[in-house]
């Protein structure tokens, strides 16, 4: 069950592909609200998995204002008799199907859990982010053990979780600064507490990328089973890195072809890439900084620019990106440049030879993207758990620089000059950085080859599934 966001949707579509290759069938459940754009994505996600859309529910009522994570969550609660008996027709043995092995809400639609429970099979939990956040999650369910509800706590600072990554008060995701005066905060907590009805938490991570948080997290278990520990939690599995694999149609796609022509025509290992996600979106002020940095920098750059934040005023469905770059900017930059609105095939233009660095809002798909073809980053994180993802990328892993921020008041601005200097600094002097991103790369690939560690950790949850299921015959 995906909650809506192409970043939900795809490793969620790797992780059914995958199961489905381990002897499974797989059906996805997805969301007709919110999830329109990516109905063109769906189904060359995963041609082994089956899809199945929840009736669209009403949200109308909902104040105009009402931020997306309130939005979500209320979209997934109203859809609870929808999934309810979309699952039970799945699991009716008088179709003929196979029975239900396991439900598989991810991390935003752990309310359905109980679902799993109802009909007596097991449930897990899909982060398609990393342990960390994982561990901010379980940090947060243990603060908050034994609260009476209403009652909510603030988190210490700096936060130092399982495994060693140490965050500032800026670098933990805004919904987990918890207090009084964050509305987010009631919502947020009463959907981490959910995941303690999962079986396990499957995580779209690898091994080599969070060593010491995946050994944390081994010994946290181990002192779990043991009894030595009150605080139960549900064992974790890192069974990623689920990136979907460049799809050969995509070349076809009309609006992508003429970013790949222009990468072909580019020299080896020259390119800036440069790409916010599918929901970051700069000011314009910020748009004009990124422009002149790019243009300052003397780099070529390929530039998915997305529109431009406007507090939700004034934007139109077919207003077009690119109109909001500076005045004359794509004529100064033409030949060395390319500016494509709104979206990019962008695991093939991360594998393509040209590409040398991706200025990335550290999302962790694209993370992972990266990583997978040995890119370094410029991480220039903007929301959710962004900035924990940029901490682990430079400080952990060394496979990123962060943009130097210039406003106390505006963690995301970065200057012009800050970005030309740091694309340039990446380009022109990141040896270490490139090593430590192809090292990080072999991990990667390792990760889900014949005997690789996340393929062993998901044999091993679906043989625990599969024996159930022969328990139950
Ligand atoms: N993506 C893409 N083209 C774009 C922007 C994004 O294909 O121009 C894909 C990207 O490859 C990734 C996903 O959208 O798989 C974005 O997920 P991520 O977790 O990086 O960020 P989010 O969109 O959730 O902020």
């Amino acid at each position: 069950m995906a909650s809506p966001g192409a970043g939900h949707l795809i490793p969620m579509a790797e992780l059914a592909r995958r199961l489905v290759e381990l002897g499974f069938s797989a059906t996805i459940l997805t969301f007709t609200n919110l999830s329109a754009p990516l109905d063109q994505l769906l189904p060359s996600l995963a041609a082994s998995v089956a899809t199945a859309a929840l009736p669209a529910v009403r949200m109308d009522d909902l104040p105009a204002n009402a931020h997306d994570g309130r939005v979500l969550v209320e979209l997934i609660r109203r859809s609870l008799p929808n999934i309810r008996d979309l699952v039970r027709s799945i699991n009716n043995s008088s179709t003929g199907a196979a029975p239900l092995a396991a439900l598989v809400p991810d991390f935003l639609c752990s309310m359905a859990l109980p679902i799993a429970a109802e009909l007596g099979v097991p449930g897990y939990v899909f982060f398609p982010s990393n342990l960390a956040m994982v561990a901010l999650t379980r940090h947060i369910v243990e603060l908050h053990e034994g609260a009476a509800f209403g009652e909510y706590r603030d988190v210490a600072v700096p936060l130092e979780l399982p495994g060693g990554v140490s965050l500032s008060g800026a670098d933990i995701p805004d919904a987990f600064r918890g207090s009084f005066t964050n509305p987010r905060y009631s919502k947020l907590v009463e959907l981490v507490r959910s995941y303690r009805l999962a079986d396990g938490i499957l995580v779209n991570t690898l091994y080599d990328m969070e060593p010491a948080t995946a050994e944390a997290f081994e010994q946290l278990a181990a002192e779990q089973a043991a009894g030595a520990s009150a605080f139960a939690y549900p064992p974790v599995f890192p069974v990623g890195p689920f990136v979907r694999p460049p799809d050969p149609d995509e070349a076809a796609a009309g609006a992508s072809t003429p970013c790949l022509e222009w990468l072909d025509r580019q020299p080896t290992g020259s390119v800036v890439y440069v790409a916010f996600g599918s929901g970051g979106a700069l000011s314009v002020e910020q748009t004009a900084e990124l422009a002149a940095g790019l243009e300052a920098s003397g780099q070529r750059f390929l530039w998915v620019v997305r529109m431009s934040s406007l507090d939700g005023r004034g934007i139109r469905d077919d207003d077009d990106p690119l109109t909001w770059l500076p005045e004359g900017f794509l004529e100064r930059t033409r030949g060395r440049g390319l500016a494509v609105a709104a979206w990019a095939p962008q695991v093939r233009v991360l594998c393509h030879p040209a590409t040398a660095v991706f200025v990335s809002h550290c999302g962790w798909n694209s993370t992972l993207e990266s990583v997978g073809s040995g890119v370094p980053m410029l991480a220039w994180p903007l929301y959710a758990e962004q900035r924990m993802n940029a901490v682990i990328l430079e400080e952990k892993l060394g496979v990123a620089l962060r943009v130097p921020a210039a406003r106390e008041d505006d963690r995301c601005f970065v200057t012009c000059y800050g970005i030309a200097t740091a694309v340039k600094e990446l380009v022109e002097g990141g040896q270490k950085l490139w090593r430590r991103a192809e090292n990080l790369q072999k991990a990667g690939a390792h990760a889900w080859s014949p005997y690789g560690p996340s393929r062993r950790v998901l044999e091993e949850v679906a043989f625990k599934l599969k024996a159930a299921l022969g328990r139950e015959k």
